[in-house]
């Protein structure tokens, strides 16, 4: 597989981000804005590219890695010990950081600052945006949820699975392709391992096309972003926005500490080899769309097994959210906090459990955080309309999530190569 990074690329995505940033601020509320579906096309056809070579890309990488891990070890037992390990891993990861954002926040206590007045402005301008369907604000209890779930994961019609997209099926799918792969004589099984192999190289050729136009895309992006962006919201739920800002920041913290131990990674080389993938989560908000660019900077920057990388990537991009699971928490306990909901020690327990697992389930596409909190604040008796308070500010918040989604797929993989290379 070859680098699909050019030399100065970062720096071409970020004056693309910081123009997209400013024009986005001069069309607010301007009679240009018109325009922005125009802008925002180059990313649009950005984000289709991805989008196209997604599923393929999945099926692919997952099953190869699957198949030369079986080979390189001669069993399949070294394959099961890894993935015991990443499932550890990623629980054990979304579990610190909801930890954290449940301390942070009941330190800040950003709920109980909210003045009513502030609060009845904000509640009045969130209305007007889009706010989740009613379908997606269901009432019933996550936990009941979680067996039907686990065995939706399963996919009896792998077909229907990859036509639509559902990568945790087509995740487990590729799984036992590749395992039954590795298990055939190879005369059986090389047609389809050529075949993979050339789809996986199609794909890495359309992800480069991608990143040559990525440029443009961060600029369209964040100037429709930063458009629809409320100022005043950001200003009214300063705490909030805070509280979820410096908890992330310390989740990606801690992922440049967790390299540093586990593989001697320096934390400034950790956020520069990042770079192009922080720039890129900010301007998408898709850790599921930007998975080619996960793949690349764990094997290209940080020289991680390809076998390993392609099996931790694709799985990391559809279950690991630490980005996304802390800031549920911390949005749950703002909300309740804001209608005067006290949570209990053994509340607070439970909380850490149903996020870990809603987070498992919240999809790597831009918003589904928020969709997912919906549930999770009905689980605990908090109102879902109180999703409208903090609608207005999710965007911002998103971009941020998904850079600390990505990183943590990036440092899973490299504490993956630490232990199993
Ligand atoms: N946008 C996030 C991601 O793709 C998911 C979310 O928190 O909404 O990683």
């Amino acid at each position: 597989m070859k680098s699909v990074f050019s030399k100065n690329l970062w720096k071409f995505i970020l004056l693309g981000m910081i123009s997209g940033i400013i024009v986005g601020f001069l069309l607010q509320g301007s009679e240009f804005l018109f325009l922005v579906p125009w802008i925002a096309l180059p990313g649009n056809i950005f984000l289709g590219l991805l989008q196209m070579i997604m599923v393929p890309l999945v099926l692919t990488s997952v099953s190869l890695g699957i198949c030369s891990q079986s080979e390189q070890s001669d069993s399949n037992q070294n394959l099961a010990k890894m993935t015991s390990f990443a499932l550890v891993y990623f629980t054990l990861t979304t579990a610190i950081a909801i930890t954290l954002g449940v301390l942070l926040t009941e330190l800040i206590q950003p709920g109980k600052v909210l003045d009513p007045a502030t609060l009845q402005t904000l509640n009045l301008q969130s209305n007007v945006t889009n706010l989740p369907t009613s379908d997606s604000l269901s009432t019933t209890s996550l936990t009941e949820k979680i067996p039907n779930q686990i065995l939706s994961i399963l996919p009896k019609n792998p077909l229907q699975a990859l036509t639509q997209a559902n990568m945790l099926s087509i995740v487990v799918f590729a799984l036992i392709l590749g395992i039954a792969l590795a298990k055939m004589d190879s005369d059986k099984s090389k047609p389809i391992r050529d075949l993979f192999q050339s789809i996986q190289d199609f794909a890495m050729i359309v992800v480069d096309w991608a990143l040559k136009i990525s440029p443009f895309a961060v600029f369209g992006l964040m100037a429709q972003a930063i458009s629809k962006l409320g100022l005043e919201l950001l200003a009214g739920l300063a705490y909030y926005v805070g509280t979820v800002v410096s908890g992330l920041f310390t989740v990606f913290l801690f992922y440049s500490i967790v390299c540093y131990v586990i593989a001697r990674v320096n934390p400034i080389q950790f956020f520069i080899n990042c770079k192009e993938l922080i720039l890129l989560a900010l301007s998408t908000s898709s850790s599921v769309s930007i998975m080619p660019v996960t793949l690349e900077t764990s094997i290209f920057k940080f020289k991680v097994k390809q076998r390993i990388a392609e099996f931790i990537v694709p799985l990391g991009a559809t279950i690991n959210m630490d980005g996304t699971a802390i800031y549920q928490g911390i949005a749950t306990i703002f909300l309740a906090q804001l209608y005067g909901i006290e949570l209990n020690f053994v509340e607070l327990i439970s909380l850490v459990a149903t996020v870990t697992a809603a987070s498992i389930g919240t999809a790597g596409t831009p918003g589904v955080g928020i969709v997912i909190l919906s549930g999770i604040l009905a689980s605990f008796g908090i109102p879902i309309e109180g999703i409208a308070v903090i609608f207005g500010v999710d965007r911002f918040l998103d971009m941020i999530r998904t850079a600390v989604n990505v990183s943590g797929d990036v440092t899973a993989t490299v504490v993956t190569n630490r232990f199993f290379s």
